[in-house]
């Protein structure tokens, strides 16, 4: 199976349905497909070997996911916040990109095609960019990751990853006529594309917001009767936010809320499943590597657990749930070898969705099959999982290996403390010294020696965080993941290096 057949699938059965923009006068199933073909011959007429995104969230992202799948070229879509030096690297990588953005200014080199331009071309009801004749093994999509941790790499998706995800994946009952989601996460993002597929595959509505705030969110949210929305992390906190200081409770149209891409403190999550009752929330887990989701935590699972008394259910809201049908999930030693349920190791992942494929350094799957994921977690006696945070933010103070998970949900459990974040801080002496920057609910104080306190009654004195950093909001990526490095260098600029 492969993409184009996927529209060709919902062009067929559901011609008429609405599926990108305004109830009234958004682009049907069939226009979707008319106008992906049209774009495929663009493909096709600039001989070009792949299809660049470089705009902002809107119906010219699907559209050009589907031109360059209908026409057997990669779909690359780039994040317009990179500077131009990174933006002319990534281009360069490719001989002859066909280029749909609304800055044609910045783009040198391939064939530049205006997004307004894009969005007017004519439906064509051509059958030269046929789905039967992309090869399902070939490449699909090109993400590059973000660069969180380390150098920008631009990860391979493959028709089968992606068509597995999509199959495999619980989410797709299909939709009722009425259904819509809300797409307010970056046009750049494996959550977008995975977002793209499977709305459209169950014939649902997908509508756009370009820039999220949470009051835009909140307004078109009620404004479309959006019944599915899909937002990271630092959009909850937001959102949350926003109705705790309107005072009120979220639009009742809203039946499903998925989140993730990054941690979340249980705190906001207990916060959004009060303040917006109507929604069943999802955490989903997964990695652009993975085709997006591997592991679920479900309405039902947060349900259980917010209304449980016992101690190791409730803790679930912390978890992101089991592993997705067609996916394997195991946390393995330094040996690679499985660890007990409670044992903290390495997150691996199996299955056919999973691609563990880069550009630059080819398969990153071991010969065993399993992708090492680099994230750190532990899987509880009924196969729930638990993300720790990426081996690469581990702290190394004295030699001895700490890892910031372990201290942030101590000082998590703190009554004044909303969310936090513990990094290593680099120091001549020890290799890191431990910094907790700390969000404190509205209207508390708490005396870092109060909360250095807490931790060391709770962990041993060598994780207790030497520095205690107050915040008003943890700076994030657009993906939602804390900016560690900013947070360091930032702390750093403002003391210096301490050698004490
Ligand atoms: P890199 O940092 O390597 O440049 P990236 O930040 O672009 O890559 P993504 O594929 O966007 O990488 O993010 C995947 C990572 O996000 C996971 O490995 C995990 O650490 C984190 N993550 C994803 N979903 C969740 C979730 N629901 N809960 C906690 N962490 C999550």
């Amino acid at each position: 199976m492969n993409l184009a057949m996927i529209l060709d699938m919902v062009a067929e059965g559901m011609p008429e349905r609405v599926l990108i923009g305004d109830k009234r006068d958004g682009l049907t199933a069939a226009a979707v497909r008319a106008k992906a073909i049209a774009g495929a011959e663009r493909v096709q007429a600039a001989g070009a070997d792949r299809l660049v995104h470089l705009g902002p969230n809107g119906p010219g992202f699907p559209l050009a996911l589907f031109s360059a799948v209908f026409a057997g070229v990669p779909f690359l879509p780039v994040n317009y916040r990179l500077s131009e030096d990174q933006l002319g690297d990534i281009l360069s990588r490719s001989d002859n990109p066909l280029v749909v953005t609304d800055t044609p200014e910045r783009v040198a080199g391939g064939t530049v095609l205006g997004l307004d331009e894009f969005l007017a071309l004519s439906p064509s009801d051509s059958e030269s960019a046929a789905a039967h004749t992309v090869d399902p093994d070939s490449v699909a999509v090109l993400l590059m990751t973000s660069g969180t941790t380390a150098a920008p790499k631009s990860a391979v998706l493959r028709h089968r990853n992606l068509a597995s995800y999509l199959f495999g994946s619980v989410e797709f009952a299909s939709a009722e006529p009425d259904d819509a989601t809300l797409v307010s996460v970056p046009p750049y993002h494996i959550a977008a594309v995975a977002n793209i597929l499977s709305n459209l595959y169950a014939g649902r509505r997908i509508v756009y917001l370009d820039r999220f705030t949470a009051p835009g969110w909140l307004d078109l949210v009620a404004g479309q009767g959006i019944t599915h929305a899909m937002v990271v992390p630092t959009m909850l906190v937001r959102i949350v936010g926003e109705l705790k200081s309107r005072g009120t409770r979220g639009p009742a149209s809203l039946r499903s809320i998925s989140y993730g891409g990054a941690k979340i403190s249980a705190a906001i999550v207990e916060d959004a499943l009060r303040l917006l009752p109507s929604a069943g929330f999802v955490n989903a887990y997964g990695l652009t590597e993975t085709a997006s989701s591997v592991a679920v935590l479900g309405p039902e699972d947060h349900r259980e657990a917010l209304a449980a008394t016992d101690p190791a259910v409730r803790a679930r809201l912390g978890s992101v749930g089991r592993a997705l049908p067609s996916v394997e999930i195991e946390v393995h030693d330094e040996d690679g070898k499985p660890v007990e349920p409670g044992v903290v190791g390495e997150i691996v992942v199996r299955g056919p969705q999973v691609s563990g494929e880069y550009v630059e350094k080819g398969t990153q799957v071991r010969p065993d099959g399993w992708f090492p994921t680099r994230d750190q977690g532990y899987l509880d006696e009924e196969g729930y999982l638990f993300v720790r945070g990426r081996a690469d933010d581990t702290i190394i103070r004295g030699g001895e290996n700490i890892a910031p998970a372990e201290i942030e949900e101590v000082l998590a459990g703190h009554p004044a403390v909303l969310d936090c974040v513990v990094a290593g801080i680099p120091d001549i002496e020890w290799g890191h010294r431990i910094g907790a920057f700390i969000v404190l609910r509205q209207g508390e104080t708490a005396e870092p020696d109060v909360l250095r306190t807490w931790v060391r009654e709770r962990l041993r004195g060598s994780k207790t965080p030497e520095e205690i950093v107050f915040v008003d909001e943890l700076p994030t990526s657009a993906t939602g993941k804390v900016l560690r490095r900013e947070l360091i260098a930032a702390h750093q600029a403002a003391h210096g290096q301490k050698s004490r």
